[in-house]
This record gives C-alpha cells, sequence and structure tokens, in this order.
C-alpha cells in the first residue's frame, strides 16, 4: 500500500499519520503518579505498569516496609520510591502528597486502591463494630483523603490530573451487591462509588477527572486469605461465575484498566465505573 500516496490524496490522511508518530510516545510519559496499596496485589502489578507505560515516577506507598521498598527498588530507584503512609491517618496522607510533589515537582496520578476486608463470613447481624470502624477508616476515609490531597495538589500546580480509586464488583454487579455476608465491606466499596461521583462532580472544573476501577475476584494476597483459597483455587472458584470462558482475572487486567483511566486515551471520562469481571453471571 502506497502511504505516502495515501498522504497525498486525502487531506485527512495527514492528521492520521501525524496520529501515528505521536501514538509512539507512551501513555504515561513524564507523568508522576502515587499508588497507595503499592506493595502487593492490584497495585503492585499497576505500579509496574504504569512504570511500563512511561510514568517518570512512580511512588508506592503502603504500610508494608519491605515488601514496598523491594517494589520500588524493582522498578528502579531513578524512578520510583517508597514512603510509608497509613491512608486511614490524613496527616499521613498530606505527607505523602506533599513530599512527592516536592520531590518530583507535581502530582498527575493518583491512584487511591489501598483496602482491607474483615472476617468475610460476618453478614448484619454478626457485625463487630471494632472491626468495621478500623475498615471504614481505610477503606472510606482513607480513599476520601487520598482523593481529596491529590485533588489540592493539582489544583494548587494547576495540573488536570487523573485520580482513580478502587471500588469492586461487590458495589456493582447485582447478585454481589446482595450477598449477606461481608456487609462491611460491601458497604464500604458502595462509598468508593460515592466518592467518586461527589468529588468528579467538584473537580471537573479544574479539568481533574476521578474514576474508579471494579474488580471482581482476582487472586491476591487479600482475595487468598479471606478465602483461605490458594491462587489457583481462587480461579477455579470465579470460573463458571463468568460470562468470559478461557481467561481467567488478573492484576494485569485491572492495571490495564487503570492505566487506560490514568492517561489522555480517557480524557473525557470522569465519574466512571470501570468494572472489570469478565461479565458477571446474574445468580
Ligand atoms: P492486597 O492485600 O494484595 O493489597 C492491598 C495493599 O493495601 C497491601 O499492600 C496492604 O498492605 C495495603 N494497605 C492495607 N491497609 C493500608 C493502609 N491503612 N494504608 C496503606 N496501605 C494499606 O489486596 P488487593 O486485592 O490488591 O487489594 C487492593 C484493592 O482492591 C483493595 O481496595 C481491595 O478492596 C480491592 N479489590 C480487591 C479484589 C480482589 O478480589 N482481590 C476485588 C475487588 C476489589
Amino acid at each position: 500500500y502506497n502511504f505516502a500516496m495515501f498522504i497525498d490524496e486525502d487531506p485527512l490522511s495527514h492528521h492520521v499519520a501525524v496520529k501515528n508518530i505521536t501514538s509512539l510516545k507512551k501513555k504515561l510519559d513524564g507523568k508522576v503518579a502515587i499508588v497507595t496499596g503499592g506493595a502487593s496485589g492490584i497495585g503492585e502489578a499497576t505500579a509496574r505498569h504504569f512504570a511500563n507505560h512511561g510514568a517518570r515516577a512512580v511512588v508506592i506507598a503502603d504500610i508494608q516496609d519491605e515488601k514496598g521498598q523491594l517494589v520500588a527498588a524493582s522498578i528502579g530507584a531513578h524512578r520510583s520510591t517508597y514512603i510509608r503512609c497509613d491512608v486511614s491517618d490524613e496527616n499521613q496522607v498530606k505527607l505523602l502528597v506533599d513530599s512527592t510533589v516536592q520531590t518530583y515537582g507535581r502530582l498527575d496520578i493518583m491512584f487511591s486502591n489501598a483496602g482491607i476486608i474483615n472476617d468475610i463470613n460476618q453478614s448484619i447481624l454478626e457485625l463487630d463494630f471494632s472491626a468495621f470502624d478500623r475498615l471504614f477508616a481505610v477503606n472510606v476515609r482513607g480513599m476520601a483523603a487520598c482523593v481529596k490531597h491529590a485533588a489540592l495538589a493539582m489544583v494548587e500546580g494547576g495540573v488536570r490530573g487523573s485520580i482513580v480509586c478502587t471500588a469492586s464488583s461487590v458495589a456493582t454487579i447485582l447478585p454481589l451487591t446482595a450477598t449477606p455476608i461481608h456487609t462491611d465491606y460491601i458497604m464500604s466499596k458502595h462509598a468508593v462509588l460515592g466518592l467518586v461521583r461527589s468529588a468528579s462532580a467538584r473537580l471537573g472544573e479544574y479539568g481533574i477527572r476521578v474514576n474508579c476501577v471494579s474488580p471482581s475476584g482476582v487472586a491476591t494476597p487479600l482475595a487468598c486469605n479471606t478465602l483461605k483459597m490458594t491462587a489457583e483455587e481462587v480461579a477455579k472458584t470465579m470460573e463458571p461465575k463468568i460470562y468470559l470462558k478461557g481467561v481467567v482475572l488478573t492484576t494485569s487486567h485491572v492495571a490495564d484498566a487503570v492505566v487506560f483511566l490514568a492517561c489522555d486515551d480517557s480524557e473525557f471520562i470522569t465519574g466512571h465505573n470501570l468494572v472489570v469481571d469478565g461479565g458477571f453471571l446474574p445468580r
């Protein structure tokens, strides 16, 4: 096919050619990102994806120091650092964001992902409110603190940034939202959807986008420990429950969705919940 002829004959094709050249640029070239819960599971995979897609700096925030430092070191000392941050403490979240901006000059992406789960068998009848309060402090207050301080830094720096939170299919897919067990966790993930909708409405005027991803069961330490299953057993349990056959949900699939929401490919998408579940069967 004669590409030169194509350019000559069609005035629009010049735009196509230029687009082809710019698409060689990596999706997150030059971006500075924070990943909370970056020491493990979905956060770790996403931190690596951010780096692979050209991010200039990826700050790993977690409370598992050794694992977090290892992830940062494996990405490379020149582009990744570990900062200890318990997201349930607003002061620590503010320090995390401030020190990121101080070190790297700006903040473009916040992946607010850190989360915990309590005893999966607890229904409303067994609810333990001290465990409930801790879960809400991390999954709800922590998420909100990360969105707030990332947004403040972006507004102050004039950055049209992207904030992505991790919700869950337990807040999205009917048979899961109405599951009688882990009531506190289901409630907390519904709160994340509310946070994303409300924050995106407030931050749109600054060009800051706020979205979330909702994965179904993916074999991470959180899922395996909670379900008391190996990664293979988690995959086997999920398989009959989803439409899409021949593929098992991995942290990498979730990370791909986060990269999409973090980069300019989704520049007109905000307040959205991107479900990554292979199509959960309605039962
Ligand atoms: P994970 O346990 O592998 O990773 C969670 C990370 O968050 C850990 O490194 C942990 O140390 C960190 N963390 C916990 N409390 C923290 C705190 N107070 N401050 C900072 N970091 C803290 O689990 P994961 O499955 O990768 O979970 C990531 C997110 O995905 C969570 O929000 C979880 O609710 C959500 N999610 C997981 C699944 C799943 O099936 N694995 C499905 C839907 C949603």
